[in-house]
């Protein structure tokens, strides 16, 4: 992951410029979700690693800046100097909580990727999303797709790739059983009057 990337905001990136705002909204509570703890845990542990480093540094510095002192006095002994070490405090604290962020966000960065991109082909990451998934070892046997970007013949259970990870957002809107006109999803007033009509030919057919 490049350094701009990590600063750019989720929004901007290319895999979700084309989704919209509430979208974007749910993908990112989620990539951080998938985490638990870790999206914490694991950036306060690069950030306490970070202000180690830099207490260490901060330290040389300090006792460089009193032995030069020191060397220059006339009594040879000088107090600490209290303006370069609040300074060197302040800087800690700004890396401290910078390296917090980015490391939050490189790893939800990479939890979106995951959830955006589930579909990718173990061996290149190109996308498989399209691909009908096929049984060529025939009924019984694992369906397998072949990636067009590196020709691997990929195992989709193999990989924790679901059949309908592989469905591109045009077949996810299209009507599926139960969407029809007395379809389960209708509005209840919806069917009634669907029924209404069909009792109404019943009866004209008897007649
Ligand atoms: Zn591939």
């Amino acid at each position: 992951m490049s350094w701009p990337e990590v600063l750019t905001p989720y929004s901007d990136l290319p895999e979700m410029s084309s989704r919209p705002p509430h979208e974007q909204r749910k993908l990112v509570s989620q990539a951080s979700r998938r985490r638990g703890d870790a999206i914490w845990v694991v950036p306060m542990f690069w950030a306490l690693g970070v202000a180690a480093v830099w207490a260490g540094v901060s330290f040389g510095i300090v006792r460089l800046k009193m032995s030069i002192d020191a060397s220059k006095s006339v009594l040879g002994r000088v107090d600490p100097p209290a303006d370069l070490i609040r300074l060197l405090g302040f800087a800690g604290l700004l890396l401290f909580v910078v390296t917090c962020i980015i490391a939050r966000r490189s790893m939800v960065i990479r939890s979106l990727r995951f959830l955006i991109n589930k579909a990718g082909c173990p061996y290149c990451q190109f996308s498989l999303v399209g691909l009908t998934p096929e049984k060529l070892g025939g009924t019984g046997s694992k369906p397998v797709v072949r990636c067009p970007e590196c020709g691997e013949l990929v195992s989709i259970f193999d990989h924790g790739i679901m059949p309908d990870d592989l469905l591109t957002d045009h077949d996810r809107r299209r009507p599926f059983p139960g969407a029809g006109p007395a379809g389960a999803y209708n509005e209840k007033a919806t069917i009634y009057s669907k029924k209404g009509w069909a009792k109404g030919r019943a009866a004209a057919k008897r007649k």
